[in-house]
């Protein structure tokens, strides 16, 4: 305990001036520079921008004055007036640090009660200090060290000060942290702790005073975290300003360093170093702000383009839905038609009423698929759910193809072991809608051969498998079949689609609880597959 007492002794007479004259500069600059590019984004437009700049001046106000009442140890009556100052802003730095505090963790949700009391404790221990002798009694200045005596509020002081850091750790230790109230959490622990440790356990209790800056300027933390926790979605505004103040200290610097030259030789190096750091600079600078320039206009385009993105999907739902109603009227005459309601056909009529059919079902098939598209994506479909057996809706599938692949001389097999169980809880013409696009491609896709259709049971499940001779399909391509758009090369110059098919199908075999896929080799025919959970 001696040997701790005895080193935190010797601190005590470290000399610190140069490096505490330093820091008071940077900090300075540093701090004007947060506050003002706050401003300069927000310009105190929002709540946390106005705390933010009260939050910067309260600061500057207790690490200035802290500062001068040393610099002006000797004459005591202008010293105890800066340190009164300094304790004055000091309860008000931790106030508005608390009002950060339940702006980003808590949206701004406050308790009234709360931050009023708060901040009537700020007001209370500045007006006691300022105008009292209760916090500070007086000052003595010994060696080049400036002592506070304590008065008897000072404990009280702390204890207010306490009650402000209880406040403003609690919503952030309660709520689950988010990334942007973690940053300013960072920077309020470093200042806590450092404010705990030089400001008070040192100073109060081993009579440590020159230490009590590390204290003051742990607040650069603090302010330099909350700024960007405010703005962090807006960090080119930070890459601005911190390529500007860098340059700027760096044009400071080798500008000065003209004047310290020894010699000519270093003189004219020194000015050309110079000016070449101010032509780079300059050019550094315009490029960073036209990078911010370019940017925003991306934004604002990016913006452009997504409202009509939006307008172009509400068209195509309101013409597919247009398009709809009309073809299942047509789709109901042509089906009365070949079924004779209108007179016997002949042979040439019939032909070219299935053609006529044909072409529709297509058109009813896409239209679906954009209507549910749509709908599926913006959460409108409504589902239609019931118990149905799957092999009935495979067969009137099957049915409805076997002219289209006749006309292409393929042949269409469907598969039903007698024993399956196919029970499944789905909206029935959503999934005939997924069995369609399967069957339609297979029918599409392939020139000669056969197709299959299988179904079969695994574990509590049943398979729907479409087996084809087609062209099949690569590996990559297989990837990305499911996703919206995407055709393969070949197919897009063979034959016409969408691309839509098989994401809906994925999107409602998802739904339906269920998985969907594709065995394929190039020149080997594709198996497309779904597979449903049965009904118990
Ligand atoms: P579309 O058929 O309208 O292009 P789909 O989503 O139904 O849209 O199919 C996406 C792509 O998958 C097709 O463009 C085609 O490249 C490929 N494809 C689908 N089924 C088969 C198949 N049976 N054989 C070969 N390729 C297929």
């Amino acid at each position: 305990m001696n040997v701790i007492l005895q080193s935190l002794g010797n601190l005590r007479d470290l000399p610190m001036p140069t490096f505490n004259k330093i820091a008071i500069i940077v900090i300075n600059f540093v701090a004007v520079s947060l506050v003002l590019t706050v401003l300069n984004h927000n310009k105190l437009k929002d709540r946390k921008s106005q705390i933010f700049v009260l939050m910067g001046i309260s600061m500057l106000g207790w690490v200035d004055f802290a500062y001068l009442a040393r610099i002006f140890g000797r004459m005591p009556e202008i010293s105890i007036i800066f340190l009164k100052i300094a304790w004055l802003s000091t309860p008000f730095v931790f106030f508005f640090t608390y009002m950060t505090s339940t702006l980003l963790a808590r949206e701004g949700k406050q308790n009234k009660i709360i931050t009023i009391s708060l901040l009537v404790v700020a007001i209370i221990l500045g007006i006691a200090t300022a105008f009292t002798n209760l916090t500070i009694a007086g000052i003595k200045y010994t060696n080049g060290i400036l002592d506070i005596v304590y008065g008897n509020g000072f404990f009280p002081y702390l204890g207010g000060v306490f009650i402000m850091m209880f406040f403003t750790l609690a919503p952030l230790v309660r709520t689950k942290i988010q990334s942007k109230s973690k940053f300013f959490l960072i920077g309020v622990i470093i200042f806590y702790i450092m404010n705990l440790a030089f400001n008070i356990t040192l100073p109060v209790f081993f009579h440590i005073t020159n230490l009590y800056f590390l204290g003051d300027y742990s607040t650069i933390f603090l302010l330099g975290f909350t700024m960007y926790a405010i703005l962090r979605h807006e960090l080119f505004e930070i890459k601005v300003f911190a390529t500007e103040a860098l340059t700027l200290i760096l044009w400071s610097i080798l500008f000065i360093k003209i004047f310290f030259s020894q010699n000519l030789t270093q003189i004219s190096i020194d000015s050309f170093v110079f000016a070449l750091t101010i032509v780079f600079g300059i050019l550094l600078i315009r490029s960073v702000r036209n990078e911010i320039k370019q940017r925003e206009k991306l934004e604002e385009l990016n913006k452009k383009i997504e409202e009509l993105d939006k307008r172009k999907d509400e068209f195509l739902n309101v013409a597919a839905h247009e398009l709809r109603a009309p073809m299942t009227a047509i789709k109901g005459y042509l089906s009365m038609l070949s079924e004779g309601d209108a007179g016997k056909l002949t042979p040439t009529q019939t032909d070219f009423l299935n053609e006529a059919t044909n072409g529709n079902d297509r058109l009813i098939r896409l239209v679906n698929n954009m209507l549910n598209i749509s709908r599926i994506e913006e959460g409108r479909m409504t589902y239609e759910m019931g118990d149905i057996n799957l092999s009935e809706i495979v067969k009137i599938v099957h049915d409805d193809y076997l002219h289209e692949a006749k006309e292409k001389n393929l042949v269409l097999n469907l598969e039903v072991p007698r024993d399956v169980k196919d029970k499944v809880y789905v909206d029935k013409d959503r999934i005939f809608e997924v069995v369609s696009n399967l069957l339609s491609n297979a029918i599409k896709y392939t020139d000669k051969g056969s197709i299959n259709i299988k179904l079969r049971n695994q574990d509590q499940k049943i398979i729907v498998e479409v087996e084809d001779t087609g062209p099949g399909i690569s590996e990559s391509d297989q990837q990305k079949l499911f996703q919206k758009f995407y055709r393969t090369e070949s197919a897009v110059g063979k034959a016409k689609g969408t691309g839509l098919g098989l994401y809906v199908s994925r999107l409602l075999v998802e739904k339906f609880r269920g998985e969907i896929g594709v065995k394929s080799q190039t020149g080997q025919g594709s198996t497309f597959w779904f597979k449903l959970p049965l009904k118990s």
